[in-house]
């Protein structure tokens, strides 16, 4: 058993507030550890630190800020097995797994490291007689992260790079359920060269998160999680005044036209609905097959299914570790249970045979679904693939665009021509053409549309320098003092 406990200014410090969560080990179904959840006086604490820390930062030069990134850029990289095998060991994700998530959230620090450059504004010299104008970005003061379980190294890594690189103090609020991460994080920042007070962590529930959405010196907000969260984050955040940036669930389909190689496309099924348990907010849950292709595609989907290998993450043989929670694994089942009596066909039932032990499930697979069925209207987030049969092109775009969520998509197909109406058409915010898990690279930004994302900006890359910073422009006159004169006119430049 360990414990869990916050991190403010620059080392760890011990909760008194008396409320605590389990950790369990997924794989086991054991509880493994405790995690702190703070009170208010203690997310207050964090608050005050960091903004005690923040005159010093935004004050630290460009060169020194993206020293501490390079810097932090090596140490995570060093420790990338340290830290995945945290990842696997709360989380229950398999190791390769782990290291990938770690890979990309790596290419945001990298991204960071670039902040001289992604700071630089604009000037126009002479926008009128000895008079220029110019822009620059300033960060915007002390800003919260709050995160989901899914990616619990990554998604902290989307926020705090760019926020701190801007010359922003942050407040971390990781998912309870596998909060050891975000603490190795803290570390190797302070041993990076990040003053203390820059970055800390409180952990804990919704008690953290409304005193985050309430606190009058939490500037802004970057959340991703469910969006009946997200939702209510960004609604309770921007009353409050703040900037808020609010990233929800999805459903992610996958259009196969006729034309596709089908091997391809079951490979690219079998890896994007089964990879991390289906607990991905990128995952592909549904696949729109066309009348024409279905039998074959469902057929070499099937028989994929019963090679890929369940089990403790730590084993290098597995593919696919448990579920996160066992009550998040019986309402995954609970899916698979009733898709029968909705009117789908359950072709693979991944409650057969999976382990006992831990919150196991294996891969399942729904075949005949339909719009009005809640295996196929609700975001399932577990190892579950849903296929709707449609005839023609046509008729799966519609899908997708009535479709609540609009996280990612994906088509296959070998039609370049198809395939660039889609991209035009699709009502989704990342667009996969022939690629199955289209996240975006750290120098785009990545974000859903509708309800998988409330806020106007998306996160990380360009889009997260813009949330992270807001923009002042001066106006600037040196004028030779023998040409002054006094003019009540307004201000012209013709
Ligand atoms: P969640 O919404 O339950 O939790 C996310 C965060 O919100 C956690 O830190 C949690 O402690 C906090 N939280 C939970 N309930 C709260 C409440 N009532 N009030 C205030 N705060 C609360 O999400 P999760 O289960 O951790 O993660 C899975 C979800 O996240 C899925 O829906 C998935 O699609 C989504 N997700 C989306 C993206 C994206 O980029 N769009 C990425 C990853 C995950």
């Amino acid at each position: 058993m360990y414990r869990i406990d916050h991190w403010i200014d620059g080392h760890t410090v011990a909760s008194t507030s008396g409320r605590n969560g389990n950790i369990f080990d997924p794989a086991t179904g054991q509880v493994q550890g405790t995690v702190a959840f703070a009170d208010v006086s203690e997310v207050d604490k964090a608050v005050a630190n960091a903004k005690a820390a923040l005159p010093a930062w935004r004050a630290t030069n460009l060169s020194r800020r993206a020293e501490i990134m390079f810097n932090m850029r090596e140490l995570v990289s060093a420790n990338r097995k340290e830290i995945a095998a945290l990842l696997t060991k709360e989380h229950g994700k398999v190791t390769a797994d782990a290291l990938g998530e770690l890979a990309r959230g790596l290419e945001n620090i990298e991204y960071a490291c670039g902040i001289p450059n992604l700071l630089k504004g604009g000037y126009s010299e002479q926008a009128s007689a000895g008079v220029d104008v110019y822009n620059i970005r300033q960060p915007l003061g002390v800003v919260a992260g709050i995160t989901p379980f899914n990616f619990p190294a990554m998604v902290p890594m989307w926020m705090f790079a760019n926020a701190v690189a801007c010359g922003n103090t942050f407040i971390l609020k990781p998912s309870e359920k596998d909060p050891s991460a975000a603490m190795l994080i803290a570390e190797l920042l302070k041993q990076a060269g990040l003053p203390d007070g820059v970055f800390n962590v409180v952990h804990g529930d919704k008690v953290a998160v409304d005193r985050l959405l309430d606190h009058p010196d939490i500037a802004a907000v970057s959340f991703v999680g469910s969006t009946p969260i997200a939702r209510y984050i960004y609604e309770t955040g921007t009353k409050n005044g703040k900037r808020v940036q609010a990233l929800g669930g999805a459903k992610n389909h996958m259009l196969v036209l006729p034309d596709a190689d089908l091997d391809m496309a079951a490979d690219a099924l079998v890896s994007a609905a089964y990879g991390s348990a289906g607990e991905r907010c990128m995952a592909i849950s549904v696949v729109l097959a066309v009348d024409t292709i279905a039998d074959d595609l469902v057929g070499k989907v099937q028989s994929r299914i019963p090679n890929v290998v369940v089990g403790n993450g730590n084993d290098p043989s597995s593919e696919m570790g448990p579920l996160i929670t066992g009550e998040h694994r019986d309402k995954v089942a609970s899916y698979v249970a009733g898709a029968a009596g909705e009117g789908a066909e359950v072709v693979v039932d991944g409650r057969d045979g999976a382990p006992t032990a831990g919150f196991f499930l294996k891969p399942s697979l729904i075949d005949h679904a339909k719009p009005g069925m809640k295996c196929y209207d609700d975001e399932i987030f577990g190892p579950v693939l849903t296929v709707v049969r449609v005839k023609s092109y046509e008729e799966g775009l519609q899908l997708i665009n009535d479709n609540q969520f609009g996280n990612g998509t994906a088509i296959f197909t070998r039609d370049g021509g198809v395939a660039r109406q889609f991209q035009f058409d699709v009502n989704v915010g990342m667009v996969g053409i022939n690629v199955p898990i289209p996240v975006p690279v750290s120098y785009y930004s990545f974000g859903g549309w509708k309800a998988s994302l409330f806020g106007d900006l998306h996160m990380y890359g360009p889009d997260g320098i813009q949330f992270y910073t807001r923009s002042k422009v001066v106006t600037s006159r040196w004028p030779d003092p023998r040409t002054s004169k006094v003019d009540l006119g307004f201000p012209q430049n013709r």
